[in-house]
């Protein structure tokens, strides 16, 4: 790194601190994108003279917004409501909605900063942007979940639209809440529109979204692993979380060969040592999207596994890793005992799951590794393709999508070889993926003037 370049990322980040306080993870995840891009700045004069990195980390708009709503018992509750407006360089705002008790406005920018990126590697026409909400849907009735999405869209259904702002799910936003905010925007706009994506198969959703996530990541995997001669036959998996990207990730490393030995929650872990299989993956979707329980019940059900409660799966010994919950779930010490255990490979499935120290020791030992937004990009690709589908009045059969998907996730990992090989021939997927997105969006935001 040259002294130019450390000496605007340290200038960069004090002020990005200073005007942003008590947003860690916003400042982790600008950093990250920083030390990708400053050789970019310095390479090309004029983005530095057009600041286009100061305006890229000031969101066009920032909503905060009350949502009440009566729960079961007849006590009224309040919550904050968030939508964070990035980016709409490239297309409009586009970005799920997360529904967690951790939801706050740190959160709600690293990932819509995070998505900006994301979306333009998808090569789709998409902005920037996330949303959510301090609810905790754990525990609540469906009917409290559906009086809450409600409130929450009264408001939010004057900032989005078909051509403006396209929310999706994320954490604690499945296909339950998508149908209950969707038919709140339809009676108070009275419009049947394209404007949530993740939508039922029969009201306007495409196929494979549910799916889409979880396998791209495996899609993007198989390429990572093929820059090494290798693949997903006869792998062990690791996989965290147990939800949306979780699960299609374990089935699909499960198709292509792997063994897939590990499940979480916020609890703790299933091992598995006998792998996943299409009946127990069954019972993991009854389990977690209908009954909502927890993953321990898993190793009540199948008496060979064991439940560690409290605990990470990075201790288990695997080739493979998935992390698939949450940011910032694999620190230091994990990632040094999947170094310790012969993992080759972490691609991640979460957004910014990986801690900084982690990520250091990872691409240290020259172990695959892929950053989120290139990653798990499969999700928001196939809700672009949602969006055209709704267009267009048309519907895509899964083989299409699938193809497309395929195609996409290709396109991304070209990308990332394209601007992240180092000159040892290893391939920095980070510094690739932020490259690649960051140069997108500058050369559109330079076109439009300073707007
Ligand atoms: P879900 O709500 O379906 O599942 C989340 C899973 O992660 C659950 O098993 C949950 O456990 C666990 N989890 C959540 N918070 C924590 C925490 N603080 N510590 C430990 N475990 C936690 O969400 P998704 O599968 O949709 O999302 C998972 C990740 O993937 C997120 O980072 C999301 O931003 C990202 N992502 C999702 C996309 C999508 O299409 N859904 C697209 C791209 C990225 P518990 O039940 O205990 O809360």
């Amino acid at each position: 790194m040259s002294r130019f370049t450390e000496k605007y990322i340290s200038g960069f980040m004090s002020g990005l601190q200073a005007r942003n306080p008590g947003e860690p993870e916003f400042h982790q995840a600008v950093k990250e994108v920083l030390t990708s891009v400053a050789p970019c700045l310095e390479a090309y004069p004029y983005l530095l003279d057009g600041k286009i990195m100061e305006r890229m980390v000031e969101p066009e708009r920032v909503i905060i917004f009350r949502v009440p709503w009566m729960d079961d018992s007849g006590e009224i509750q309040i919550n904050r409501g968030f939508r964070v407006q990035m980016n709409s360089a490239i297309g409009p705002y586009k970005g799920g909605i997360r529904f967690h008790p951790s939801v706050n406005l740190s959160i709600m920018k690293f990932l819509a900063f995070e998505q900006t990126f994301k979306n333009a590697l998808t090569t789709l026409p998409m902005g920037g942007a996330k949303g959510g909400s301090d609810f905790n849907p754990r525990g609540k009735s469906d009917a409290e979940v559906m009086r809450f999405c409600q409130s929450f869209m009264t408001e939010l259904q004057r900032h989005i639209g078909q051509d403006t702002d396209v929310p999706a799910g994320d954490i604690g936003v499945g296909g339950r809440e998508i149908g209950y905010l969707f038919g709140q925007y339809k009676r108070l706009r009275d419009e049947f529109s394209g404007t949530l994506t993740g939508k039922g198969f029969a009201w306007g959703g495409s196929s494979l979204r549910p799916e889409a996530t979880g396998f791209g990541v495996c899609y993007f995997a198989q390429q990572m692993l093929a820059t090494r001669g290798e693949s997903f036959e006869g792998k062990t998996v690791v996989v965290s979380g147990a939800g949306n990207v979780a699960q299609y990730a374990a089935a699909k490393a499960m198709r292509l060969g792997a063994k897939v030995v590990t499940l979480s929650d916020s609890d703790g872990f299933i091992f598995d040592p006998d792998g996943l299989d299409e009946e127990k993956f069954a019972y993991v979707q009854q389990l977690k999207n209908v009954a909502r329980g927890r993953i321990k019940e898993y190793a009540a059900k199948y008496p060979a596994s064991t439940y560690y409660p409290g605990e990470r799966p990075w201790g288990i010994k695997c080739d493979i890793a998935l992390p698939c919950a949450t940011q910032n779930e694999l620190d230091a010490e994990g990632a040094q005992k999947l170094v310790d255990n012969g993992c080759i490979c972490v691609t991640e499935g979460a957004n910014m799951p990986t801690t900084p120290e982690a990520i250091a020791i990872i691409q240290g030992a020259k172990l695959l590794y892929s950053p989120g937004k290139a990653s798990n990009a499969g999700g928001v690709a196939v809700s672009g393709l949602e969006m055209t589908q709704n267009s267009i009045r048309q519907k895509w059969t899964p083989e299409e999508v699938d193809a497309q998907l395929h195609r996409i996730m290709t396109d991304i990992h070209e990308a990332c070889i394209k601007y992240g090989t180092e000159e040892d021939g290893y391939v920095n997927y980070v510094k690739g993926a932020n490259t690649a997105g960051f140069l997108k969006v500058a050369g559109a935001m330079m076109d439009q003037g300073l707007v």
